[in-house]
């Protein structure tokens, strides 16, 4: 275990990949190792990050009633979960809402809406909001997630001000069809890819806890290396009753932290954020996942109900971290320079076009 936790760290201070056997071994580490895992993790984290954590917050468009059928989420059609629907939030409310998380450290907003995917209209609709957001909150980066992009969207919300653009591939491509059959793992593919030949910040990451094995948990975020996501949301499956996976609790605190320590390692230089269902499956183990993961959710996050803002802030100065500031960096340098690379190069082709899918 020693020789492989040096290895690792060694590999994740010199931004190389561990092989898929050294990812899965990470995964399969005992109880008595655990503390070791991390600290080594943590390492590679402080390296490239430091000691800052990145608050991001979500405001939610527009909730519930999608026609999709991912078998996870609450706001799948039919699913008799309980939660709040409702359709689009007025530009105005957004960006309210978009400030009550600043003024709480937050440097991201997410706008989120359910759906399969947005209608040249909606984006027309998040473009106001974008506008709106940023009108009240100088400085702050903007992502949205809108579900499946179609050609040209990914540009105009770009054009619109968007930073950032956010579609999770959640599992493996083999694992795929066990959890939605009502669009594949190739079209969220695709919408990534969208996102990033546009200009936009690519935001991808998992969902665990779902059923899937170790395989799956390593494949997929071997896939969002792949596709060179710059921020990686790590989710821990909330069984919502009344979903076809509400019965799922398959993960443990320790078992959170192992697969955290696992995406950092195959990470090492990029945002990995603590994402949905954190408090329930890491629980008092919260502070030991800011020892992996740089970033994570302020307060409440889509349908789950998170802890207070005021207690996040809290559990990152009693573990010894700081709220990273609207002024710094997330991104260690090179890759910054890597994305204004590619900037340039979407705006000398235009931003509304796109390169064509095998380009
Ligand atoms: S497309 Fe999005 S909102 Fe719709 S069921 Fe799937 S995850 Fe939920």
């Amino acid at each position: 275990m020693d020789d492989l936790l040096k290895t690792l760290v060694d590999k994740g201070l010199r931004r190389e990949t561990p092989t898929r056997e050294e990812a899965l071994a990470v995964l399969r580490t005992c109880d008595d190792e655990l503390l070791d895992v991390v600290a080594a993790a943590g390492r590679v984290r402080r390296r490239w990050f430091g000691r800052r954590v990145k608050l991001n917050y979500l405001v939610n468009l527009k909730s519930g009633l999608c026609p999709e059928d991912c078998s996870y989420c609450s706001q799948r059609l039919g699913a008799d979960t309980g939660i709040l629907t409702y359709t689009w939030l007025k530009p105005q409310q957004a960006a309210d809402a978009a400030s009550a998380g600043v003024r709480g450290g937050a440097k991201r907003v997410c706008v989120v809406a359910s759906g399969r995917g947005p209608t040249d209209r909606d984006v027309a609709r998040v473009s106001e909001t974008i506008s709106a957001i940023k009108e009240s909150n100088e400085g702050v980066e903007v992502c949205a997630c809108l579900g499946l992009l179609k050609e040209g969207q990914a540009g105009r919300l770009r054009e619109a001000g968007a930073d950032a653009y956010n579609h999770n591939l959640n599992t493996s491509q083999a694992a795929y069809g066990d959890i939605c059959t009502t669009h594949e793992y190739a079209d969220r593919v695709e919408t990534v890819e969208r996102a990033r030949e546009a200009g936009l910040s690519p935001c991808s990451g998992l969902i665990a806890g779902m059923g899937e094995s170790d395989e799956d948990l390593v494949d997929v975020v071997l896939a969002l290396r792949e596709l060179d996501a710059d921020s990686v949301p790590v989710n821990f499956l909330i069984p919502f009753e009344g979903t076809p996976l509400g019965q799922e609790w398959n993960l443990t605190p320790h078992q959170a932290l192992r697969i955290l320590a696992m995406v950092r390692f195959l990470c090492p230089d990029i945002e990995v954020r603590l994402a949905g269902g954190r408090e329930v499956h890491l629980r008092s183990l919260q502070p030991l996942a800011l020892h992996l993961a740089n970033s994570m959710f302020l307060g409440d996050y889509l349908t789950s109900e998170g802890q207070a803002g005021q207690a996040d802030l809290d559990m990152i100065a009693d573990a010894g971290f700081v709220v990273e500031g609207a002024g710094e960096a997330t991104l260690p340098a090179h890759r910054r320079q890597e994305r204004a690379h590619e900037r340039v190069a979407v705006r000398l082709r235009g931003a509304g076009t796109e390169l064509p899918p095998n380009a």
